[in-house]
């Protein structure tokens, strides 16, 4: 493919209902350089699969939850008739749906069918909407190409293997046709479905664009770009015009709801830029992220996350041996659990983890905790948020801005700063934090 190719990728509420689905499409045609379309679930749907994969409903429950899930596409589909190739693959689909949705108990793997259908229905409707533009626009399974490994529900990526079945299968149709594909879902070796985790899909585009060797992907959401904090929170939140990727991929790890996390690592590795704009909003402009962007010393934005769990561990034998971090890290590893922030102290290491309340599956479980505990004493904290401050070349002390000074005004819980000049992070209570990215926005950036 040549590098001028761009990928689009659609969120949720970009392709919510018809209206703004078909907004995304007039984007598309007027673009001719965009070869591939990803699209995520329409807004809600997810929400109601991970219901569904929850297992705690009830039949009658399970029942009104794929009622749910149909209704959004069926109030898409007032608006336009599918094709007759559409269509076959549509009503295929919706009956593998309701037999597995409503199993009574289901696997992991089956877990991660059921959270596949969102993008699957979407995809079906988006390449009609597409088609009625005139664009010549053609479905395609991403589970053909999209390989990764078999951890159900936050599966990783094979990036060889899915540049092969790209070349094999994605490449040649790229000539003729817009190809519309799902975001958030790829394969097993086995053609087992699995699931990158939520909001996963802006994560396929970058590694679907890697695959193909694009020149840029295009992340369509409804805000235009990503701000200097979350505008909700600060009225004079701005929008970022330039961010590098490491910038970029603090802030999608620190918070910015804006990306998933993950997007960036295939965009940095090819040096395909990234754009983030609003599907809304198409010609107000929007974030690029970039390899080479003029740094600009200092912080440029700050962020939150919310249901962080903090995990302290103690064990008297850590004085003087080795061999205590590599064992927590092995076992958390082993749960495929992410850590964020470490500090230590002689004998206790002190991390936070991710707990997302619409995760697919709990952060932490129980065996986990049970094994380390096996070793060392484990302490769990819930309710405080990281607030992380983000640019470059940040520094403690200097200028008219002493962070050490603003920072002296919270009652911080831990803090890490050191292993980047890129972020400066710490926990407080999650009851007050959003006074606190409030007065960090207004001290350091909203000076003139
Ligand atoms: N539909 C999935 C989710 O809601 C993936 C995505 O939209 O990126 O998490
Ligand atoms: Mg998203």
């Amino acid at each position: 493919m040549n590098s001028q190719s761009v990928v689009a990728k659609f969120g949720g509420t970009s392709v919510a209902d018809y209206t703004s689905m078909y907004r995304c499409a007039q984007i598309i045609n007027d673009d001719p350089t965009v070869k591939v379309v990803v699209v995520s679930a329409s807004a809600g749907v997810t929400n109601h699969l991970v219901e569904l994969v929850q297992q705690k409903a009830n039949h009658e429950e399970r029942l009104a939850l794929v009622e749910a899930v149909m209704q959004i596409q069926h109030r898409i589909l007032e608006h336009v008739t599918l094709d007759s190739d559409l269509q076959t693959g549509f009503e295929e689909t919706y009956l593998e749906f309701k037999e597995v949705a409503l199993l009574p108990a289901l696997s992991t793997q089956q877990c991660d069918e059921v959270l596949s259908f969102g993008e699957r229905f979407s995809s079906f409707i988006f390449t009609q909407v597409l088609r009625t533009l005139g664009v010549n626009s053609v479905r395609f399974d991403v589970r053909n190409i999209l390989k990764t490994d078999s951890s159900f529900s936050k599966a990783t990526p094979d990036i060889e293997a899915t540049a092969v079945a790209a070349a094999k299968h994605l490449a040649p149709l790229l000539d003729n046709h817009v190809v519309v594909t799902q975001g958030f879902i790829g394969s097993d070796k086995y053609g087992q479905t699995t699931t990158l985790g939520r909001g996963g899909s802006d994560y396929s585009a970058a590694l679907i664009a890697e695959a193909i060797d694009a020149g840029s992907v295009q992340i369509w959401t409804d805000v235009v770009g990503i701000f200097s904090t979350d505008p909700r929170l600060c009225t004079k939140a701005k929008p970022i015009p330039r961010l590098s990727f490491d910038e970029a991929a603090e802030m999608a790890t620190f918070g910015a709801k804006v990306l998933h996390p993950a997007t960036i690592l295939p965009a940095s590795r090819k040096g395909i830029s990234v754009f983030v704009g609003s599907s809304k909003a198409p010609d107000q402009g929007g974030t690029w992220i970039e390899k080479e962007t003029q740094t600009q010393s200092g912080i440029r934005a700050v962020t939150q996350r919310k249901n962080q769990i903090l995990l302290t561990l103690k064990s008297p034998e850590m004085l003087l041996a080795s061999g205590f971090l590599a064992k927590i890290f092995t076992i958390l590893s082993n749960y495929n659990i992410s850590v964020d922030l470490v500090t230590t102290s002689e004998i206790s290491v002190a991390l936070t983890l991710d707990n997302a309340p619409n995760a697919s599956r709990p952060e932490l479980e129980q065996a986990c905790l049970d094994e380390l505990g096996e070793f060392c004493h484990v302490s769990v904290e819930n309710n405080l948020t990281l607030v992380a401050m983000i640019g470059s070349e940040i520094q403690l002390k200097g200028g008219d801005d002493c962070l050490v000074d603003v920072l002296s005004e919270f009652d911080i819980r831990l803090i890490c700063h050191g292993a980047s000049r890129h972020n400066l992070c710490f926990l407080v209570e999650q009851a007050s934090s959003d006074q606190v990215v409030q007065a960090i926005h207004q001290k350091l950036l909203e000076a003139a």
